[in-house]
């Protein structure tokens, strides 16, 4: 991939991009970045690039004519037609999904204004596309166009390691990265994760993986919601397309199990395993759920993790739970543990609800069967 950068500063940009990671890259022939001075291409006997602007105001204008000049020459060098980017705090703001899509690129011609800006007319006859670095104004292009470079040449091949070094990082699938430690283990009593320190990959992964959920949803929490949307969205389109059902089949409830991670994960599993078929709740004034409906049951963290279908619904007293009903939950081997576990949490769902909890107490028993699961 090629990039220029047309600009009136040249060696503020030669001056960044030949230090580190993108300077070995440019070496080492995985891009290359060439800088260009627009002043070089003025016809002005003065080496004048800018000039007032029509209508007043302060400040000056860069003007048309030496930036078509040197945009031209540069995209005379390219053997397939670049795209041109003029870099502007009016543009489309710059995401890694932009930066992505950029890097698929042969060339790039990224344009930095200065002063007031430049001339309308030569971002109209060259049809400019403009990116902004974020809803803020700097002097000049540069230090975007120097933004735009990096983000782009550290996706092309060979500048990182492998492309585990940016796909895990944060923006690339939707979320933050994890929290990163080194040595030494321990640091003003500070302590590295253990799971990071066991080194066991699933451990390790796992832990990452809840991290990287967690730490978005502390510190972005709109990216975490788009980013559970579009899991759900993803796995809900996963079963209606294996299960070949209508497109306008739809889910009732969304929910996890249990009251706390270690619970809700462990319940989670004796469903995937199908040994819990089952599960009940007291009885409220809310609407009951109905045979053949769907549910999707997620982990504690809110990932989809299997698709129900509700096969059996009955409301019944606390007493009348059998045996053979209070198996299916799969929590307990006995009707007296079943009684006695849920007992105590019934007490206390009812104590929030304003009710009283007693034996004869109505509970909502569901049976359901697991139809897909990830
Ligand atoms: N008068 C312009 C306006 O109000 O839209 C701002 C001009 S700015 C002072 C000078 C140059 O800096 C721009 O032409 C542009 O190339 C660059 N620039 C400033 N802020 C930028 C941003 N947020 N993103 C990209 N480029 C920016």
């Amino acid at each position: 991939m090629r990039i220029d950068i047309a600009t009136l500063f040249p060696d503020m940009c030669d001056s960044v991009l030949h230090e580190s990671i993108i300077g070995r890259a440019i070496t080492n022939g995985h891009i290359e970045i060439y800088s260009h001075n627009i002043r070089d291409f003025t016809k002005n006997k003065h080496r004048r690039v800018d000039d007032t602007p029509y209508g007043g105001g302060t400040g000056m204008v860069m003007q048309a004519q030496p930036i078509y000049d040197c945009i031209m020459d540069i995209a005379a060098k390219h053997e397939k037609k670049p795209r041109i980017i003029y870099m502007s705090p009016q543009g489309q703001t710059l995401t890694q999904e932009k930066v992505k899509e950029l890097a698929e690129e042969d060339g790039l011609i990224l344009l930095c204004g200065h002063y007031e800006g430049v001339d309308q007319r030569v971002l109209d006859e060259l049809e400019c596309e403009e990116l902004s670095v974020g809803d803020y104004v700097l002097t000049g292009g540069e230090l975007p166009a120097l933004i735009v470079a990096d983000a782009v040449a550290r996706l092309q091949k060979g500048v990182l390691p492998n492309e585990d070094a940016y796909s895990i990082e944060s923006h690339f699938n939707g979320l933050l990265e994890y929290p990163q430690y080194t040595m030494p283990r321990e640091w003003r009593g500070r302590e590295v994760p253990v799971e990071l320190t066991l080194g066991n990959h699933e451990v390790i992964a796992e832990w990452q993986r809840k991290a990287a959920l967690r730490v978005t949803a502390e510190k972005r929490p709109d990216m975490h919601e788009e980013y559970m949307d579009r899991l759900v969205q993803e796995f809900w389109d996963g079963f209606i397309e294996e299960k070949e059902l209508d497109e306008d089949t739809y889910y009732a409830q969304m929910f996890r199990l249990g009251r706390n991670e270690g619970e809700s994960n462990r319940l989670l599993k004796r469903v995937l395993r199908g040994k819990k078929r089952a599960t009940t709740c007291l009885y409220t004034d809310d609407i009951l759920p109905e045979k053949g409906e769907y549910c999707i049951i997620t982990d504690w963290d809110g990932v989809p993790r299997c698709v129900t279908r509700v096969t059996r619904v009955q409301v019944i007293s606390f007493n009348e739970i059998t045996l053979q009903q209070a198996l299916k939950e799969g929590e307990d081997t006995t009707l007296e543990a079943w009684q006695e576990t849920h007992r105590a949490v019934y007490i206390n769902n009812a104590e929030q609800l304003g009710i009283e909890f007693s034996e004869n107490t109505k509970i909502v028993y569901e049976e359901f069967r697991v139809e897909y699961k990830r």
